[in-house]
């Protein structure tokens, strides 16, 4: 069996270093928001190349406490796209405010800039782009966009850690960047972890706070918060894990290329496009198939661990019936939805397995062709 993502190879590489901090963290009794906490913050700041990172929970954590952050709540409406993972919307949705979903990119799969603007009302507050499958939103069109509308930008990174365009990094172009340390991501803790970068002092002081209860001197508390802080064995794990990001997310682009190199004489199959100027880090190596539902079950049944991110777009989900989403309201997101498939993808994943991969699904296309 060739699974989506093996993390058994990358533990062993790291392994020694792991067991060594986590042990030293466990006797140092010191187990929320010690040194390693900030230290963690600081580096991911100047890997991102923004002054400020604050450490939380998770990555729903983060988009929820950038919204609360920028005072967006009931009665505002948030454009995002409906192609993403539920916890995009479900942050909008907790702090009472409302998604409207505008069209993606049919190259990208990202938020179509050019359908933003039709989206726009008085009651608009901010825009959350999502650099879905490590691959960044056209993060210049979307900010020209919001910079004339006055909105704020949140960057929903969390399968983007490392991503840039014209060498920035992705969390940096809005006001707030979101991060998941989910242990699937490209730096995964052990366990759920999150941060947000931002340049200003004050969203991130305002971030400090909401983590901790509402308070920024102990005991004090301004306003109702969360209790959201990354805790000290996931952040010695992940400073363990940070410095070799840039060797991971290189080697998931050469894995990437050697899929597109594989698959370039596979008719039908369409392979993943990166926008001129930017760095993708293929969190998923994402393709288009037709008769995708029989080509999956087949990979499946043939021991390629293959999946769909996601089935169903957000606009047509039980939890956002209230909002009376229909089919044919996104025409390309629905299209996609029906026709994205991921294949097997991290840093160890080796040529023979890539090829195993390619070949099996070449028998897919083949056998569901003739309706097997
Ligand atoms: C993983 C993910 C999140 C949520 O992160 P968690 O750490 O699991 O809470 C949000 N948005 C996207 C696009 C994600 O992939």
């Amino acid at each position: 069996m060739i699974p989506i993502l093996d993390l058994t190879k990358q533990y062993e590489q790291i392994q020694a270093e792991v067991e060594k901090t986590v042990l030293e963290v466990l006797k140092s009794g010191q187990y929320i928001c010690g040194k390693h906490n900030k230290a963690l913050q600081e580096e991911f700041a100047q890997f991102c190349g923004c002054k400020r990172a604050v450490a939380l929970n998770s990555g729903t954590d983060a988009l929820h406490l950038a919204l609360r952050a920028l005072n967006i709540g009931a009665g505002d409406e948030v454009i995002t796209t409906a192609f993403t993972f539920v916890a995009t919307t479900e942050a909008i949705g907790i702090v009472g405010a409302t998604p409207i979903f505008a069209d993606i990119d049919s190259n990208t799969f990202n938020l179509d800039w050019r359908e933003i603007e039709s989206k726009i009302t008085p009651r608009t507050k901010a825009i959350i782009p999502v650099h879905l499958y490590g691959q960044p939103a056209n993060m210049p069109k979307i900010m020209e966009i919001a910079k004339k509308h006055n909105l704020y930008v949140i960057e929903d990174c969390c399968q983007a850690i490392g991503a840039e365009i014209n060498g920035q990094k992705v969390g940096t172009f809005g006001d707030i960047g979101c991060f998941s340390f989910f242990p699937t991501k490209n730096l995964g803790a052990f366990g759920d972890g999150g941060m947000v970068t931002t340049n200003s002092d004050a969203l991130a002081d305002r971030i400090l706070s909401l983590r901790n209860h509402g308070s920024a001197v102990r005991y004090y508390h301004d306003e109702i918060g969360v209790n959201s802080r990354l805790d000290e064995v996931q952040a010695a794990i992940l400073r363990v894990k940070f410095p070799y990001i840039n060797e991971w997310n290189a080697k998931r682009k050469e894995n990437a290329y050697r899929y597109n190199d594989l698959l370039k004489d596979v008719k039908d199959v369409v392979c993943p496009r990166e926008l001129e100027g930017t760095k993708c880090i293929y969190h998923q190596y994402t393709i288009e198939v037709p008769n995708r539902d029989a080509v999956q079950k087949y990979l499946q049944e043939h021991g390629v661990g293959a999946m769909l991110y996601y089935p169903v777009p957000l606009h047509l989900q039980k939890v956002h019936k209230n909002l009376g989403g229909k089919l044919g309201d996104l025409p390309v997101t629905e299209e996609k939805t029906t026709r994205v498939m991921s294949l097997p993808m991290f840093p160890e994943i080796t040529e023979e397995q890539q090829r195993t991969v390619v070949n099996t699904l070449v028998e897919a296309l083949e056998a569901c062709k003739a309706g097997v």
